[in-house]
C-alpha cells in the first residue's frame, strides 16, 4: 500500500485515543469517517478537522448493530469512496464487570457489599465482551468488503497490554482484549491472499480524562494505583494519546508491507517487565 491519501474509517472516533488518531491522520490529507455512538463527540472532531482544511464526516453508529454499520458504510462510499483503512477503536470496560477485590480471600464472603468474582453481573461481562470483541468483528465484516473488492487494505485493531497479562479486577476486559489480539492474527492469515493486512496496537496506561482521578490526586501527585503503575512501567510515565500516532501511520502506510498479524505494545515497557 503506498502513501497516497486514503479513506480511513475509525470507530470510537469521538473518544480520547481515536480522536487523536483522526486529527493526526486528517492533517496528512487522508479522508476520515468518524464513527461513534456518541455522535456529538464525533461531530465535534469532524468539525474541528474540516475547519482546519481537512476532510471528515461524522456518523452515528453502534458497532454492535450490523444494520447501522451497513448504513454508515453506504454513507462513507457515497461521500468519499471505498474504505481503505479501518481502525477498530470502539471499546472499553464497565464497572459491572469489575471486581472490588484484587485477590479473593474467604473473609470476602462475609462482606456482602463487596463485588467479588462470584457476584459479577453476567450482563456486565457480556456488555464488555460484546463491545470489545463483537464491536471489532462486526465493523470488520462490513468494511472489509470494500478492501476485498480492491484487493488492498489495512485493518488496525485496538487491543491492550492486558491482553498479554491480565490486570487485576477486570477479567472480562482483559479476556476480550486477548480475544482481539487472537482475532488479529486469525484475520491476518485469513485475508493474507487478498491484499489486506491486519495488525493491532496494544496501548498501555494512558492518562486520559476518564482515569485521571483514579491515577492522580487533585494536586497532580499519584494515587496508590497510579504509583503502582508507574513503578511497573520501565519508562516511568503514562502514555500520551499522541504516542499512538507514528505506529498507526507505520502500519497503514509505506514501510510495513511485509507486516501482518502483529500486536504492537505501546506501553512504556509495562508488558515486558516482570516487576523484579
Ligand atoms: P474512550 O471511552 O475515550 O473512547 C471510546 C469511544 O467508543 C467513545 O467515544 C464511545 O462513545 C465509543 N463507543 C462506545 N460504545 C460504542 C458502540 N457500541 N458503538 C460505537 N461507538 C461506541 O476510550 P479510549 O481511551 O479512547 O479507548 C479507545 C480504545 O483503546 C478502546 O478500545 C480501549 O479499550 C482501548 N484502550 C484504551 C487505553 C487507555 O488507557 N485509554 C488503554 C488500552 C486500550
Amino acid at each position: 500500500m503506498n502513501n497516497k491519501m486514503k479513506i480511513i474509517v475509525i470507530t470510537g472516533a469521538g473518544g480520547i485515543l481515536c480522536s487523536t488518531l483522526a486529527e493526526a491522520l486528517a492533517k496528512e490529507g487522508h479522508q476520515i469517517a468518524l464513527l461513534d455512538l456518541n455522535i456529538e463527540a464525533a461531530q465535534d472532531i469532524a468539525d474541528s478537522i474540516n475547519k482546519k482544511g481537512g476532510k471528515a464526516i461524522a456518523l452515528k453508529v453502534n458497532v454492535l448493530d450490523k444494520e447501522s454499520l451497513i448504513l454508515a458504510k453506504n454513507k462513507v462510499n457515497e461521500k468519499f469512496g471505498a474504505c481503505q483503512v479501518l481502525i477498530n477503536g470502539a471499546g472499553g470496560n464497565h464497572p459491572a464487570a469489575t471486581t472490588d477485590d484484587l485477590f479473593y480471600d474467604t473473609s470476602s464472603n462475609q462482606k456482602e457489599e463487596l463485588k467479588t468474582f462470584f457476584n459479577l453481573d453476567m450482563s456486565g461481562i457480556k456488555f464488555v465482551f460484546d463491545l470489545n470483541f463483537m464491536g471489532t468483528l462486526l465493523p470488520t465484516q462490513v468494511f472489509a468488503e470494500d478492501m476485498v473488492d480492491a484487493k488492498d487494505g489495512n485493518i488496525i485493531n485496538i487491543s491492550s497490554m492486558n491482553s498479554f497479562q491480565p490486570l487485576t479486577k477486570i477479567p472480562a476486559y482483559s479476556g476480550a482484549k486477548a480475544a482481539i489480539s487472537n482475532f488479529t492474527q486469525w484475520l491476518a492469515v485469513y485475508f493474507s491472499k487478498v491484499g489486506i493486512r491486519v495488525n493491532a496496537l496494544a496501548p498501555g496506561f494512558f492518562l486520559t480524562e476518564q482515569n485521571r482521578r483514579l491515577l492522580t490526586k487533585e494536586d497532580g501527585s499519584l494515587t496508590d494505583r497510579g504509583e503502582t503503575i508507574i513503578k511497573r512501567t520501565p519508562l516511568g510515565k503514562f502514555g500520551n494519546p499522541d504516542d499512538l500516532i507514528s505506529t498507526t501511520r507505520w502500519l497503514c502506510e509505506d514501510g510495513s508491507e511485509f507486516i501482518t498479524g502483529i500486536v504492537v505494545p505501546i506501553d512504556g515497557g509495562f508488558s515486558a517487565f516482570s516487576g523484579v
